[in-house]
């Protein structure tokens, strides 16, 4: 009998599978395409198992450490069966339900998210609330056995696709403690009230969105934790958010890596320092993020830690394209191609997560107790 729950027999045991299943995606680059091409994957790694391991069985899956899950997302992206866009949501949100909903809840939403069936978004930044996100200002009041929300919410990836989110709102009055003020909730994206506005990015790929709340009522089963829980749900997800929700991307990376290394050959660079730094800044957060992996596998806890992946990652990924833009002249600047839309996208690496500024304060302040900023 083979023991899936040895990581290099699963990685194995996981290629034979992979090589044995077709799931080729097709040339269409559309935002569409990769995401019915994701869906399509997960539900063949769902039906078959794969997707379910590392997940655990309350949450429909198979259970095991976090790490069997890291190497299927590595496996899928690394042979680029799938793009690693949509893999964040999952690593993000899926843990959030875990931790905060029913468990009803949780067993009956989350076998969706883990098998394609649905996408989900999350709704935390506003317009005046970003790296400050305590400051958010849609609200929502109780009424009866529901909450009634309004507000506004911007940025959130994907929801053009999503049927669910995951949502911050303020509630409390003004005597309420300003953590204690904001409260989360698990809303269907199609109930009435709500409109989703996809917004157009600099590379190209409408990935996020405005998202309006019109005195949306949303039922009180479905509040996520305790009303006033919403801060401390908002600090447990965003360390998922910096860190295990780039396991596919770091595979990724990896393969555009190899794919320069071929380009500059082909233009006859010499290049050697310059790809050795930006193959050094990927090795240093893989090896970063192994350590995390671990660190998960043992049972412990992430938290402020896991700014520094995020540093890593967006050092890792500008460094990258910043290689592609000296190293193939013109190529980011005069040609259409993929490398002009990843350059683009690779900016906004400081920016989602929390910008590198806020996770160097966090570094600053949490880890290393330098004071405030
Ligand atoms: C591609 C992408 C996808 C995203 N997806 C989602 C999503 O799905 N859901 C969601 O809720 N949000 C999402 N976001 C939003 C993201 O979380 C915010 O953009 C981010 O937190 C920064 O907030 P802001 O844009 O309001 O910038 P601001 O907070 O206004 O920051 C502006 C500048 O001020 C600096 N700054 C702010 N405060 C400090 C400080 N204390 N010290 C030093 N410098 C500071 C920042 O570093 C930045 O350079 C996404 C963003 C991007 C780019």
């Amino acid at each position: 009998m083979t023991d899936l729950s040895d990581p290099a027999t699963f990685r194995v045991e996981l290629r034979k599978w992979l090589d044995d299943n077709d799931l080729t995606p097709t040339d269409d680059h559309s935002l569409a395409a990769h995401l019915a091409q994701f869906f399509r994957v997960q539900r063949a790694l769902y039906d078959a198992g794969w997707g379910r391991y590392g997940w655990p069985e309350a949450a429909g899956g198979l259970g095991g450490p976090a790490l069997l899950r890291a190497i299927v997302g590595e496996e899928v992206v690394g042979r680029r069966l799938a793009e690693p866009g949509p893999y964040s949501m999952l690593e993000v949100l899926a843990p959030t339900m875990i931790d905060y909903a029913t468990p009803e809840l949780a067993a009956e939403m989350l076998p969706k998210l883990l098998s394609g069936e649905e996408q989900w978004c999350q709704g935390f930044s506003e317009p005046g609330s970003g790296s400050d996100l305590a400051s958010l200002s849609t609200r929502a009041v109780p009424r009866g056995d529901q909450w009634i929300v309004n507000g506004q919410k911007v940025w959130t990836s994907f929801a053009q696709f999503s049927k669910r989110c995951i949502l911050l709102a303020r509630t409390g009055d003004a005597n309420t403690p300003a953590h204690q003020a904001i409260t989360a909730f698990f809303v269907d994206v199609d109930t009435l009230g709500i409109t989703v506005r996809p917004l157009h990015t600099m590379h190209g790929v409408d990935e996020f969105c405005e998202v309006y709340f019109d005195d949306v009522a949303i039922d009180g089963s479905r509040l996520l934790g305790a009303p006033g829980d919403g801060w401390k749900l908002a600090m447990d997800l965003l360390p998922y958010e910096r860190s295990t929700c780039f396991w596919q991307r770091i595979a990724y990376l990896y393969s555009r890596f190899d794919a320069l290394i071929d380009d500059v050959k082909g233009v006859g660079q010499a290049a050697d320092a310059d790809m050795g730094a930006a193959y050094l800044a990927l090795h240093t957060l893989r090896c970063r993020s192994r350590d995390t992996q671990l660190r998960l596998a043992e049972g412990q806890k992430l938290g402020p830690d896991t700014s520094i992946d995020k540093v890593l990652l967006a050092d890792a990924e500008q460094r990258l394209y910043d290689t592609v833009r000296d190293l193939l002249p013109g190529t980011i600047e005069l040609d259409d191609t993929a490398w002009r839309t990843e350059y683009l996208y690779s900016r906004a690496a400081t920016i989602y997560g929390g910008t590198a500024e806020v996770q160097r304060n966090i570094i600053a302040r949490r880890l290393l107790d330098l004071g405030k900023e």
